[in-house]
């Protein structure tokens, strides 16, 4: 054997997976299908600008460690993340907090606003909330549902609120103080120079080929290695036997604006009226607070998964819980392989969660 593993994807479980390995004096082989590494947090660097290619990434933790071990790759720069919902012509600061209920309804102190949500909510109040709707419209009443969440959800999903789980939006965290940091974590902030630092430093020296997809090179490939690291989607790797697991998708629109210093003056922008199709607007130099004067704008769009295409929202109800469980019970068969990250596991996981359950597993393996 040419290598002790074969990583499958270079996105954060591969790259931290080999960072581990190559501590520890084993060879690791990385490949993935795309053309760079970084998985969904790649950046591609227009002018200055470290543009998100797969949608706004924001660093945050409360794990000391977990913050300690990336800062050793990257330095971050303090970013807190305070988006913006634009509902038509009208702005309201997020998460909701006093900023946004001052822009709803005008008041200025805690007491007032209690009152407005107590008031609105009673009105909808039911003992099990049957669908998405009736959740919300019980949790935080019908001005913050029908201008906050009720069209962005519906986007989001590409259905109606009432047909919804209500599981989605269990817990709506709503803030009865002057802030609008959207993290509630210890630790937040955006690497200096881009993701792409980071993920290259966990890398090293391995070895990474690219432009390579597993399965049209599968016996060859796991040929050259003891072990293999697979990071990609679980339902592909057992050839969609039990069925395809459901995802949602979305499409980027990036646009390069010379000339314009400053598009939307804020990283985020939520949109949250149906008059557009796109859910949000990022306006990348701001992570950074890059001057010059171009700037670069991704439109998110959300989008139905078709099998083949990027998968990025893993759709957790039960159906697809049970058929994830059915592969999983296959992948558990398998000691040649490792199954990790967020297609992997089927598994909505962030950055900080990712690299926590990457250096879990690398370590038991030494152990
Ligand atoms: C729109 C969006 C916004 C996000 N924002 C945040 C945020 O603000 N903060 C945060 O903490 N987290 C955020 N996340 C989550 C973050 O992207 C993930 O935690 C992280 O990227 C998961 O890393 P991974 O290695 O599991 O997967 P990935 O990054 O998807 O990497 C898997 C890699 O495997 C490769 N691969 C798959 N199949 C094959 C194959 N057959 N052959 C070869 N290669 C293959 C893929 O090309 C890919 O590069 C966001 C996610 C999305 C979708």
């Amino acid at each position: 054997m040419e290598f002790d593993y074969l990583i499958v994807g270079a996105g954060l479980y591969g790259c931290t997976f080999a960072h581990v390995m190559r501590q520890s004096g084993k060879s690791c082989l990385i490949i993935d299908k795309r053309q760079h590494i970084g998985g969904n947090t790649y950046c591609k660097n227009e002018g200055g600008i470290q543009v998100h290619q797969y949608g706004a990434h924001i660093f945050h933790t409360s794990d000391e460690g977990i913050w300690q071990f990336v800062n050793r790759f990257v330095h971050f720069k303090p970013f807190i993340n305070s988006p913006i919902a634009k509902y038509y012509n009208q702005t309201y600061p997020l998460p909701f907090n006093m900023n946004t209920f001052k822009a709803l309804w005008g008041v200025t102190n805690a007491v007032d606003a209690q009152a407005i949500i107590k008031e609105q909510t009673s009105r909808y109040a039911v003992v099990r909330p049957s669908n998405l709707k009736e959740q919300a419209l019980a949790t935080v009443g019908e001005d913050v549902y029908e201008k906050l969440i009720r069209h962005y959800t519906e986007k989001q999903w590409g259905m109606k609120c009432e047909e919804l789980p209500a599981f989605l939006i269990k817990r709506i965290p709503l803030r009865f103080t002057f802030d609008n940091n959207y993290f509630d974590d210890t630790y937040q902030g955006i690497p200096s120079g881009g993701y792409n630092v980071l993920t290259s430093g966990l890398i090293g020296n391995t070895e990474v080929r690219l432009g390579v997809d597993y399965f049209k090179h599968k016996d060859e490939l796991n040929a050259m290695a003891n072990q293999v690291v697979y990071t990609g989607k679980i339902d592909a790797f057992f050839n969609y036997q039990f069925g395809e697991l459901q995802y949602r998708s979305l499409r980027f629109d990036h646009q390069l604006l010379n000339d314009i210093s400053d598009f939307q003056g804020n990283a985020v922008i939520n949109h949250t009226s149906p008059d557009v199709a796109y859910t949000r607007v990022v306006e990348h130099k701001h992570f950074e607070s890059v001057i010059c004067n171009h700037t670069v704008v991704s439109y998110e769009y959300p989008q139905r998964y078709v099998k083949g295409e990027e998968a990025y929202y893993p759709i957790n109800d039960e159906k697809n819980n049970a058929l994830y469980q059915q592969y999983k019970v296959l992948a558990n068969e398998n000691p040649k392989v490792i199954f990790g990250g967020r297609l992997a596991e089927y598994k909505y996981y962030d950055m900080h969660q990712v690299i926590a359950a990457a250096l879990t597993k690398a370590k038991k393996q030494l152990s």
